[in-house]
């Protein structure tokens, strides 16, 4: 019998009947996810705080039944409450793609409490938030698949991003806890931890290193590619891929990992 033909559904995709929630679906990775968890069959719900890209994101996913919720996943009653209501539709959430973030720059000594606790809550206290709200569902079901994207700046540091660094080494420390104590509950945790990717995110440290130093946005584009040695930026469909391939029936063995997506920047997870 084929892994292959073992893992897949009725109707031939190997996600069918699986609702996942992918968060910060509407722009950049999270948008290359949903698309490819769609593509893989997968029923979604997107999630973010505007609603615009939600649709338009929505609107090129394949398939049917998708549908989003508008929530901020700092709110952790507000975000518990909109993924419940979107599984009343959707049915148990069993795959959760935390990949809403944001990156904000300052040297340590004039990192701001307000921008050290922005970082932490949303990158870090966001992933634990919405983790909280679909893991009693998960565990009851016992089959779920939960992929926080976190960076390869939760593996090394980097100048000038302390707290962003901060709560992304948070991140995969949140997600190797969580593996041991879900590992037999058929629930896989897992990180995804990209290198530079070309997506909106990248475009604000981009006009950040313009600003601060009067290069050409393509200069800054350029520095920043040639710290991966393929030379390039990731591309969202890059993250999209190995994110996929761990949410797969087949990717069990696959736990408590953090797995750097990132041309071999960062050679060891
Ligand atoms: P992006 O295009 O800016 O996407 C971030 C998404 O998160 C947006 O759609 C945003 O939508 C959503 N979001 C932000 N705060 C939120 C909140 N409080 N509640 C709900 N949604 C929120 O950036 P990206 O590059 O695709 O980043 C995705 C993830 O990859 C982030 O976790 C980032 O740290 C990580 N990452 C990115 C890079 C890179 O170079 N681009 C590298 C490593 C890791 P709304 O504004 O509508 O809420």
């Amino acid at each position: 019998m084929s892994l292959t033909l073992d893992s897949k559904t009725e109707t031939g995709l190997p996600l069918s009947g699986r609702h996942a929630v992918v968060t910060g679906a509407g722009s950049g990775i999270g948008e290359a996810i949903a698309l490819e968890l769609a593509r893989l069959g997968a029923t979604l719900t997107l999630v973010g705080r505007r609603e615009a890209p939600l649709q338009a994101t929505c609107a090129k996913l394949t398939g049917s039944g998708h549908g989003h919720v508008v929530a901020d996943i700092t709110d952790h009653d507000g975000i518990a409450q909109a993924l419940d209501a979107a599984a009343k539709i959707r049915g148990p959430i069993a795959i959760l793609i935390n990949n809403a973030g944001a990156a904000k720059s300052a040297p340590a000594g004039k990192t701001s409490i307000e921008l050290w606790n922005e970082m932490l809550t949303v990158n870090l206290t966001g992933t634990f938030n919405c983790t909280r709200a679909v893991l009693p569902t998960m565990q009851a079901a016992r089959w779920g698949r939960i992929v926080n994207i976190a960076s390869t700046a939760g593996l090394v540091g980097y100048a000038y991003v302390s707290a962003y660094c901060a709560a992304k080494h948070g991140v995969i420390g949140f997600t190797r806890a969580l593996a041991l104590e879900v590992a037999k509950h058929g629930i896989t945790v897992n990180a995804v931890c990209p290198g530079y990717t070309d997506t909106p995110l990248l475009g604000g440290a981009v006009d950040n290193i313009v600003a601060k130093t009067g290069r050409s946005s393509d200069d800054a584009k350029t520095t920043l590619a040639a710290s991966n040695p393929q030379g390039r930026l990731v591309q969202p469909e890059d993250v999209a891929r190995a994110v996929g391939w761990l949410c797969l029936p087949g990717s069990e063995a696959i736990h408590g990992q953090s797995i750097p997506v990132a041309g071999g920047e960062v050679m060891a997870g």
